[in-house]
């Protein structure tokens, strides 16, 4: 028997070209895209013939995750570990904010960016997502929680740019007007520094936000926990984010993780003012402070209160808005990364 094609990864043309290459008229490929886009299964799709959602079953399948664990927090945010078709194990997390309903998605299974502060790089990279796989995590947790979706951020497990042909499809499919139509400006994708994926992203005229995870102020400390930095250097990083946001007008946010005695001395906060300054201009940035979340097998401790504050000041004195990260899910271990590793042997 043939492969099942992935139809939850396929553009409304290329449903198109499937039906005429059965005999079957090409409208019917917006109304099964839109099925497939509200989560339903073949069998639901109502206004399709009977006979074409047979030929549909025999021939293709709908590739969204299944939920293998779940955990609810008292303010409203649920992680999840979810299976994927051939087992492996990903992570999402749905967020209620006042700016609206948040998913955090994972575009990888593993990765292998090596940062070493990370859960989900300990085990290195397993596969790659499809886009069906991203979108998946979104229509399985609107089902499970039974709520509309309205933002999503790229900042589950992996490196959304090193899997860059998937996540643009998956940003085209998810934006589609006649499927969850959840608009660009509503998306985040959040990199460790991927230069040239950075750049090509800008070419791509979406105008989506981008999150930088920069962590450090200077090449050394950067390159210490962030292998990236030995190939995409801090200058030509932040070169290319300004040019992003010349193009696209997207301002960009800098993640910055404060880990004790590591990166969150007053020299390093003025350093992070004088390097974000000098590279982008007088363009719009803004600087999140994460305390860093232990992880066992790392060993890094966060910083304190008063180390925190002050580094926000010193950033304030140089115009640079940063603000430290409101921890969402705190009493279930809602960051990425350490449930899959729990459960992957
Ligand atoms: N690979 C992408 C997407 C992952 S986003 C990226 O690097 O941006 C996950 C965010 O959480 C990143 O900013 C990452 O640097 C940060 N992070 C990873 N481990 C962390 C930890 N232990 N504590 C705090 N933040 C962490």
């Amino acid at each position: 028997m043939a492969e099942l094609f992935d139809i939850l990864s396929c553009s409304k043309a290329e449903i198109e070209q499937y039906l005429t290459s059965v005999g079957e008229p090409k409208y019917r490929a917006k109304q099964i895209f839109t099925w497939l886009h509200s989560g339903k299964s073949f069998d639901e799709m109502t206004n399709v013939p009977k006979s074409l959602r047979e030929q549909l079953k025999e021939n293709a399948i709908i590739r969204a995750p299944e939920i293998e664990e779940k955990y609810v927090s008292r303010d409203g945010t649920v992680k999840y570990l979810l299976r994927l078709f051939d087992g492996e194990l990903i992570e999402a997390v749905f967020m209620k904010y006042n700016h609206g309903n948040t998913v955090c998605i994972s575009s990888e299974a593993g990765c292998p960016m090596g940062c070493k502060f990370c859960a989900s790089t300990l085990k290195g990279l397993t596969r790659k997502l499809t886009p069906s796989e991203m979108l998946g995590q979104v229509l399985t947790v609107e089902k499970d929680t039974k709520q509309r979706v309205s933002n999503i951020v790229m900042m589950g497990i992996g490196e959304p740019l090193d899997n860059y042909d998937n996540t643009v499809k998956f940003l085209r499919l998810v934006s589609d007007p006649d499927g969850m139509n959840i608009g660009l400006r509503h998306i985040s994708v959040s990199t460790c520094g991927i230069v040239p994926g950075i750049n090509k992203l800008r070419d791509e005229g979406m105008g989506i936000t981008l999150s930088i995870s920069l962590h450090a102020s200077d090449d050394e400390t950067r390159s210490s926990i962030m292998p990236v930095n030995k190939k995409y250097p801090i200058a030509e990083l932040l070169d290319a984010c300004y040019e992003y946001f010349d193009k696209t007008g997207r301002r960009i946010s800098f993640e910055y993780t404060m880990i004790k005695g590591v990166n969150d001395s007053p020299v390093h906060a003025e350093r992070l003012g004088a390097v974000l300054r000098r590279h982008m201009k007088s363009s719009p940035v803004h600087v999140n402070l994460i305390p860093v979340n232990t992880v066992k097998e790392r060993g890094f401790v966060r910083s304190d209160e008063a180390t925190i504050v002050r580094f926000i000041e010193i950033l304030a004195k140089r115009g640079i808005t940063a603000t430290k990260r409101r921890s969402l899910g705190s009493d279930i271990n809602a960051s990425c990364g350490q449930l899959r590793n729990s459960k992957n042997h």
